[in-house]
């Protein structure tokens, strides 16, 4: 079905958005919904089933719910266990933290295959008529105060009122931004992930709590290691993935093929259940090596015509459970700020407008919900586990409010006025000023700018009980 007569008017502005991942597809959906004109290009010749498990939390799952028939799909492809059960590395249980509360307060989220989930979200971008064009990679950027655009690998040029550059961690739109080539640094852990059919797990007496009656999840800690096994489609599928140190450079690439055998090492001595996971599993895994980077000092270009969005402006560590989220979030801002700016313009496009108050409404958020990476990372790699057995709370995924149970679009459309008016009175230079004072007004209320973890969730304490599974 084609889908476009449910867009708004045509707002006049030309949206280009480069890289067709969760962040740019997101971006183009909202923007087209907005009534955008949007061109999406890809370098990617054809869509491939890439990667495995990605998480989706309830901040972002309800922009999927906003687009007909995507959430309906996904759901049927998601991951649907009722909790986490957590163990140490010598198999015992500590507790599960059971997602009943989360869901009926924040909402449902979708855990599932990345690969999956992206053909899902690409065909409706498809399907409402977003005009994309794969095989088109991006070699350079430019802009001036009337136009932004982007030079493509063949040579041809395009233009358009604003560039979003959504192509992940190796972005080329960030040199424009910044005005040098901001490298990617190791962060000093990399995952080993996979992904196969559960048919040989589920034939194991040892491994069948994972296969029978629905998804289950759990994750080992040990010290600074943790593997997390899923099975997912009611049991069709399992995934896992081992968090390890891993100090190797990563000039050249960030995800290499690595044999089974050296997960095996990082996990020998480990509960006989996560070894039979380990005989079941096929060889080689993807060896993604976790790219950390210094906040950016800014997302958006001196002429406020090209933006940074997704991991192109923030990668994020998985511990956060929030990077596709938070990209996500991005493009349903952008499409916001980009509306406003419209209604309010006088004599230009108003995308400057926009730009300078979308990185203003989304710096501070963004930063506290990278700083929940780290915070989960340490609570897991560097546990005390005696006391944990004392105090198991001390190590449930902290699920708070403030980053859940979030609507980007709702809030940018509460906070735009305020927020542009701040930067166009702003003494240091207007909107392409130092935006500082836009994002002050976004500061999620904590300690030193970011949100510490409450010790009792008010919310969600009560989904978080001890219990003993898997006979651990
Ligand atoms: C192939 C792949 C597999 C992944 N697998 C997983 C996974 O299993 N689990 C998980 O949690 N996360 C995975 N991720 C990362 C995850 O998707 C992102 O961290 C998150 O969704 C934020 O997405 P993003 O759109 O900002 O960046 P990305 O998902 O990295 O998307 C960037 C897009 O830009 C395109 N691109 C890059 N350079 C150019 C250029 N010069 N011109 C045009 N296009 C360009 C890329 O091909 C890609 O499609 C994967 C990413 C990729 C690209």
């Amino acid at each position: 079905m084609n889908q476009s007569s449910q867009t708004r008017q045509k707002s006049g502005i030309r949206v280009l958005v480069v890289g067709a991942g969760f962040a740019g597809l997101t971006a183009a959906i909202e923007c087209h919904r907005k009534g955008h004109s949007v061109t999406l290009l890809e370098k990617f010749p054809e869509l491939k089933l890439l990667g495995d498990i990605i998480s989706f939390g309830p901040n972002s799952s309800r922009i999927f719910q906003r687009w007909p028939g995507v959430a309906e799909q996904l759901d049927a492809l998601s991951q649907r266990a009722d909790g986490l059960v957590i163990k140490n590395w010598l198999g015992e249980t500590l507790l599960k933290q059971t997602w009943t509360t989360e869901q009926n307060e924040f909402g449902i989220r979708f855990d599932g295959h990345r690969g999956e989930f992206h053909e899902v979200v690409y065909k409706h971008a498809l399907d409402i008529g977003v005009d994309v064009r794969l095989g088109a990679r991006v070699e350079d950027y430019f802009e001036n105060d009337n136009e932004a655009g982007v030079v493509l690998e063949s040579g041809e040029r395009i233009t358009a009122n604003i560039v979003l550059a959504a192509e992940g961690v190796r972005s080329k739109g960030r040199k424009i931004v910044l005005g040098y080539d901001d490298k990617p640094k190791p962060s000093g852990y990399a995952v080993y992930r996979c992904w196969f059919d559960a048919d040989e797990v589920a034939k194991d007496p040892d491994l069948q709590y994972f296969t029978n009656n629905g998804d289950k999840h759990v994750a080992w800690l040990g010290p600074d290691v943790h593997f997390i096994a899923a099975s997912v489609k009611g049991g069709k599928d399992f995934s896992w993935v081992c968090t390890h140190r891993d100090e190797q450079d990563i000039e050249e690439s960030w995800s290499f093929e690595a044999p089974l055998s050296d997960a095996r090492k990082v996990l020998e001595g480990w509960d006989p259940v996560v070894q039979k996971i380990l005989d079941k599993t096929p060889s080689p895994l993807i060896d993604w090596k976790l790219v950390y980077r210094d906040p950016l000092p800014t997302w958006i270009s001196a002429r406020r015509r090209i933006a940074l969005i997704g991991d192109s402006a923030h990668p994020f560590l998985p511990t956060s459970i929030q990077g596709a989220s938070q990209a996500m979030e991005d493009g349903a801002t952008m499409a916001v700020c980009l509306s406003r700016a419209q209604a309010v313009a006088t004599g230009n496009d108003g995308v400057q407008e926009a730009v300078a108050t979308f990185e203003a409404i989304r710096y501070e958020r963004v930063r506290s919900a990278q700083k929940t990476g780290e915070q989960t990372r340490d609570i897991w790699h560097k546990a005390d586990f005696s006391a944990a057995k004392k105090d198991p709370q001390s190590l449930r995924l902290r699920r708070e409010a403030w980053l859940l149970n979030f609507d980007a679009e709702t809030y940018a459309e509460a906070h735009y006025e305020e927020t542009a008016r701040v930067l166009r009175t702003n003494p240091e230079g207007g909107i392409f000023g130092d935006t500082e004072c836009g994002r002050k007004l976004h500061v999620p209320e904590g300690k030193e700018g970011y949100l510490e973890y409450n010790e009792t969730p008010v919310n969600v304490a009560s989904s978080v009980k001890t219990v003993e599974v898997l006979n651990g």
